[in-house]
């Protein structure tokens, strides 16, 4: 191997997304430290053997330590190491790696043409005339493809969601939300044949895709190959990709690139110098650091270049500050207006940083078009996660106030009603099924159906931005385990064959977003809007809501659009003004082209645990 190290050609590097930049005439390294004594780049034949060559990096003036390797270097692996306060560091990736060896333990230097799909260059995001009509669709590559009942070939793997792509078209929903797909730790890729599950909450290297999805982890181009092939099938299903981004801590402190490249920079520290805990994984992420900042930003803008990816769901939000998620949204628009962006607006436990600076739920309206999942009308409709009580949608009255404040986007702390994100179920706490059978004990599974559809319908009517968590169509249950991150299987699978038994449940979700879709009076997508437009109407029955949207002309095909939602175990009688009304839902069954049949009258019967929904063209 020639040892011509030209340092003197090496351009100032001042991007954390370069640490590697591969040409067949040289490889060029450069890796940021504000605190580094010296680096050094270890460089290997594979993934392996121990390194054939140290290159020492020389340090610019913007802190930026770089070497250039004359000659090919195609499919040899690098580590970096940094060395202060006396010792050497461990070896690591680096913290932007973008292609890694099995378990992500050493970066792969790749032709990135090569992990091109055929046709790669023709993908495009599915078109999207109007922001409002997203209806995101949550999953995880796991849940959505192991079952024997799934028909997948690929099962478990970024391929076998690929083969799935249909299913989320027929159903109507624009986006799917995939649960972490980056390189994670809590899965072992070279014992893939044991066949564990796991969320994937632990970030090892967050700029390569997981090879546990892949077909072949110890081949660093066949993961990111396999990923874009993945996010092509669901492109030409017409379907968004939504990656969840978990910027808020790693796997482990000490073990990972962040905390191994610079020592502690990356993370927030208590007084006494041990790591701060705000994620409840055993360290914080600092993105008020400016590097951590640039990196959170750099990566989001990785995804969406290099991947196509169409949205990011930022897990603990509420960890980073808001400074850092405006200038992610600034930074997506100048890649596509309509990348989606929105997160969990709290934290697991106190943030080490002022609070009112954080990206918290309360806040959402100081960062534009930065969305915030609602637990304020989740927890109206099925009830807080943290009880077992009812819910409006299980017979609780109590909380009709909420689901009416959640029906209206919670203008208090949304911005615009598109940054809610209505919902009630996610991968986090019980399943649908699971909530209401702990709460609702007694009642039939048929009265049980019910209340599920009558939740999930004051979602997809909601002005909010509509949020449904995969299987709930299909009656899913997770047998009461409400943590299931690392549960089996058996547990997280989607139960496809329940398609049949349950078909009638399908149906009502698929017409449900169909209804929601072909009606822009249930997104009117902005706060005036909803102000003018909205009104509540009068009733004497504490469990029932008459939500009516008026004077649509213009806006959407019907004039009047009525919801009622009766949360109670009896028939509520209502009075609504009198018109020749369509009926799109009643009675648990739902029909978007046709309707369920007319009436002419106001007194509308609302049978129990169910939703009417009319229009008056
Ligand atoms: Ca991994």
């Amino acid at each position: 191997m020639l040892s011509l190290i030209l340092l003197s050609c090496t351009a100032k590097q001042t991007r954390l997304e370069n640490e590697c930049v591969y040409s067949p005439r040289q490889t060029e390294f450069a890796f940021w430290s504000n605190s580094a004594e010296q680096m050094e780049v270890q460089l290997y034949e594979d993934a392996q053997q121990d390194a054939y060559r140290t290159i020492p990096l020389t340090k610019t003036e913007n802190d930026f330590w770089q070497a250039t390797v004359k000659g090919d270097l195609l499919g040899q692996y690098y580590t970096v190491r940094s060395f202060q306060n006396g010792k050497w560091s461990a070896e690591s990736p680096g913290i932007f790696a973008k292609a890694v060896s099995v378990n992500g333990a050493r970066a792969a230097i790749i032709d990135m043409r090569e992990t091109d799909p055929d046709g790669w260059t023709n993908d495009s995001r599915p078109a999207m005339p109007d922001e409002t009509d997203i209806v995101v669709y949550e999953t995880h590559i796991r849940d959505f493809t192991m079952s024997p009942h799934s028909g997948v070939e690929h099962k478990g793997k970024f391929l076998g969601m690929a083969e799935c792509a249909d299913y989320l078209s027929e159903l109507g929903v624009t986006h799917v939300q995939i649960l972490p797909f980056f390189d994670y730790g809590s899965i072992d890729e070279t014992k893939l044949a044991k066949n564990r599950y796991n969320w994937g909450y632990d970030p090892v290297n967050y700029n390569a895709p997981e090879g546990g999805y892949s077909s072949d982890p110890y081949n660093p181009v066949v993961r990111i190959r396999e990923a874009k092939e993945m996010i092509q099938a669901l492109h030409a299903a017409g379907i968004r990709v939504i990656m969840d981004v978990v910027y808020n801590h790693t796997y482990n402190a000490e073990g990972c690139a962040l905390g191994r490249v610079v020592p502690y920079y990356f993370y927030r520290m208590n007084e006494d110098g041990t790591y701060a805990n705000g994620s409840g994984c055993g360290n914080e992420t600092a993105s008020d650091h400016e590097m951590m900042r640039r990196f959170m930003v750099a990566s989001v803008c990785y995804w969406a270049k290099e991947y196509h990816i169409d949205g990011f769901r930022f897990d603990l939000m509420g960890i980073h500050d808001q400074e850092t998620m405006r200038q992610i949204r600034a930074a997506l628009d100048e890649i596509d207006p309509t990348i989606l962006t929105y997160g969990e607006g709290w934290a697991a436990m106190s943030p080490a940083y002022p609070y009112e600076e954080l990206a918290m739920k309360q806040w959402t309206y100081k960062m534009p078009r930065v969305g915030a999942f609602s637990d304020d009308i989740r927890n109206a409709l099925i009830g807080s996660p943290f009880d077992h009580e009812r819910g409006f949608a299980s017979g609780n009255p109590a909380s009709a106030k909420d689901v009416m404040r959640g029906l209206i986007a919670c203008p208090e702390w949304s911005g615009e009603p598109m940054q809610h994100v209505s919902y009630i179920t996610c991968h986090d706490n019980f399943c649908l099924r699971d909530r209401i059978d702990i709460s609702a004990t007694g009642e039939t599974e048929q009265t049980k159906i019910r209340m599920s559809k009558l939740a999930q319908t004051a979602v997809l009517v909601s002005q909010g931005m509509s949020f449904i968590y995969g299987g709930e169509e299909l009656y899913r249950t997770k047998q009461g385990i409400d943590n299931s991150f690392e549960s089996p299987d058996s547990i997280n699978i989607i139960p496809w064959e329940n398609k049949n038994q349950y078909n009638d449940l399908y149906a009502y979700y698929r017409e449900m977003i169909a209804i929601r879709r072909a009606h822009k009076g249930f997104r009117l997508g902005s706060k005036e809007a909803v102000k003018e437009h909205v009104e509540f109407l009068d009733t004497d029955n504490e469990h029932l809501i008459i939500y009516a949207i008026k004077d649509l002309e213009g806006i959407d095909s019907a004039k009047t659009l009525i919801v009622l939602l009766n949360g109670g175990s009896q028939p509520a009688e209502a009075e609504v003004p009198e018109a020749d009304y369509t009926v799109l839902a009643h009675d648990g069954q739902a029909n978007n082209k046709a309707g369920l049949g007319r009436i002419q009258t106001g007194h509308i019967v609302v049978e129990p645990y169910s939703a009417t929904i009319l229009a008056e063209y």
